[in-house]
């Protein structure tokens, strides 16, 4: 299949990238995705953000795009009574937010509608379940190669985290100093496991608790309410303690639930939906040997502004951002960047 443009990865880089392009209007472009679904790290499953949620005020390039694509925000909930767990065996601390401090942001109708929002109009040129494996140079083209057969275009927007796009093939290689920095770049929360645990009511709220409890000692290291922006579904979503990543399902599950039962009572248990995703075990994120992380250097490295395969490939995705480097902020701002960029050189 021949495109002018191709791009790989449909997550939010990609599809900002995709959806720059029509805004500029060019159509020539199909993007490959790996999975069965768009979005990359941001899946909203039963109401629930398991991937991306929060921005802040001054990510002015989610602000504006969501003004651009006339999607609403709401503030993340935290009135009432937080807790701060710093040792199991002593009695809970309380402590109140600052209702006057800016606040995190969450999207309404859940960080997909961002998503859908910019998909909706390139929906027909994502090809979904396309896992790349080779990119190849041949004469003033790039073929892709995939398990679904073979594209030909004339540039490349590659928006996988750079450890994983490292490990596809390339003829001829990429360059020494290149891979070094893709093979550094941690892939920013491939780390994280959440959970979310949906009730029929918000009990936490009707009994002045914010649903904030933080403890880097329990199973779940930091929890929030996480209703919906129009207060019909109500959940707690949090990120869940990585020492109980190889415990069984059951025994995670039955230690989560325990815990924070002893912090907001037996209503913990009377649940719903109980849900959770560890990235670390999809390998469209994550492929890291998670006994250890190394965190460095930092996101928006000096090479990845630069053309590879005589002009012909670029590297984008929120890790390739000088900023908010693995926010959403920074997909954005990759986004723009590379769909520009192959437009304009
Ligand atoms: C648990 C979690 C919580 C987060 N919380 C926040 C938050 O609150 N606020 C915030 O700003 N950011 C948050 N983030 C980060 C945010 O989700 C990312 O910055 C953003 O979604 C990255 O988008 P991207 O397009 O750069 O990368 P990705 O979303 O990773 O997109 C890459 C795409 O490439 C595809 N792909 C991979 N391999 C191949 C292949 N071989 N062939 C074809 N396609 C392939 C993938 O399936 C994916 O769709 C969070 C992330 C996680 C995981």
């Amino acid at each position: 299949m021949k495109s002018k443009y191709i791009i790989i990865g449909a997550g939010v880089s990609g599809l900002v990238s995709a959806y720059q392009l029509f805004m500029r209007g060019e159509a020539d472009f199909v993007i490959l995705e790996a999975r069965d679904r768009i979005g990359g790290r941001v899946i909203t499953q039963n109401n629930i953000d398991l991937g991306a949620v929060w921005f802040q005020q001054g990510h002015r390039n989610v602000v504006e795009l969501l003004k651009h694509l006339n999607l609403g925000k709401f503030n993340q909930y935290a009135s009432g009574k937080s807790i701060l767990v710093y040792n199991t065996a002593a009695p809970a601390h309380y402590f109140e937010s600052d209702q006057t401090q800016p606040s995190a942001y969450r999207i309404s109708g859940g960080t997909v509608n961002l998503i859908d929002k910019l998909a909706a109009h390139i929906i027909d040129k994502i090809k979904l379940n396309t896992v790349v494996q080779d990119i190849k140079e041949v004469e003033n083209k790039v073929q892709v190669l995939t398990k679904n057969g073979e594209f030909l275009g004339e540039k490349l927007i590659v928006t996988l985290p750079p450890k994983l796009a490292v490990k596809l093939k390339y003829i001829p290689e990429l360059p020494e100093h290149l891979i070094n920095t893709m093979l550094k770049t941690h892939t920013w929360m491939s780390n994280a496991i959440k959970v979310g645990i949906s009730y029929e009511r918000p009990f936490w709220r009707e009994q002045s608790f914010s649903g904030t409890i933080i403890g880097q000692i329990g199973p779940v290291t930091e929890l929030y309410d996480h209703v919906n922006a129009d207060e019909t579904n109500f959940s707690l979503m949090g990120f869940v303690n990585e020492g109980l990543r190889d415990v069984s399902p059951e025994n995670r599950k039955e230690r989560i639930l325990s815990y924070l039962e002893t912090y907001l009572g037996p209503q913990v248990r009377h649940y719903t939906n109980y849900i959770e995703k560890d990235w670390s075990q999809d390998v469209f994120t994550s492929c890291e040997n998670l006994k250890s992380l190394y965190m460095s250097p930092q996101y928006g490295a000096s090479v990845f502004k630069s053309f590879y395969m005589n002009d012909k490939l670029f590297f984008s995705g929120t890790e390739t951002s000088p900023v908010f480097g693995g926010y959403l902020d920074g997909a954005v701002y990759s986004g723009v960047r590379a769909a520009n960029y192959v437009l304009d050189n």
